[in-house]
């Protein structure tokens, strides 16, 4: 058996490193999870448009087959489309069937909502053990984590908070936002208004250091 756990040891760190990558040099990426949700997902792309940028949106299955409206709206508007497991339970305290189940039908749902497959994926909570890492090379997924967390998610983050973290992302940096906050430890958090409103101020500065705003690719 010693042989298995090897090889299962190095296709975890493997699939470790595989999800470490930044973005491409001279680019900033950000990203939107847990949604999409109406009234907070359609304000993200109104502001994301009048601004010209490109982001990615990492979808919870549900909220896909809840709304897959948006999720055509999100890929219309030329942003790319992730999915983020499929009712977003926490990996370290979920079976490995039962993750992969989430993964797959996470991924499932938002191909469905989206018309076309899709293997970008980022884990909820970005949690990434040896069993979610096994899991997500095993099913394809192209995983990205983040290397910027503003913690727009927490209830009563303001925006000068989240503009304090975000606008000092660098080339290559991966900005983690929220559309939505699934189980939010408190109503407000599902008030997205600050992080709708933080993002021209993040784009500006982002941009008058000469870096470009890009999706994610696969
Ligand atoms: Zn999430």
């Amino acid at each position: 058996m010693a042989v298995r756990s090897s090889r299962l040891r190095w296709r975890a760190e493997d699939s470790v490193a595989q999800v470490h990558r930044r973005a491409p040099e001279g680019s900033v990426a950000l990203t939107f999870d847990d949604g999409p949700h109406p009234g907070s997902t359609d304000r993200i792309l109104e502001v994301l448009s009048e601004l010209d940028v490109r982001a990615t949106f990492f979808c919870v299955g549900r909220n896909a087959r809840a709304h897959p409206h948006l999720v055509r709206g999100i890929r219309a508007e030329g942003h790319a489309v992730g999915s983020h497991s499929l009712t977003h339970p926490h990996p370290r305290e979920t079976a490995p069937q039962d993750l992969r189940a989430e993964y797959q039908q996470g991924r499932g749902a938002v191909a469905e909502a989206l018309g076309a497959d899709t293997p970008l994926f980022r884990p909820p909570h970005g949690h990434l053990g040896p069993v979610g890492a096994v899991v997500i090379r095993r099913l394809g997924l192209t995983t990205w984590l983040w290397t910027v967390d503003p913690r727009d998610w927490r209830p009563g983050a303001t925006v000068d908070e989240i503009v304090s973290v975000a606008a000092r992302a660098v080339s290559g940096d991966v900005v983690l936002l929220h559309d939505w906050v699934e189980q939010a430890v408190a109503p407000e958090a599902l008030d997205r208004s600050a992080t709708v409103a933080a993002l021209p101020l993040i784009v500006r500065a982002i941009r008058e250091r000469g870096l470009r705003l890009e999706a994610l690719d696969a």
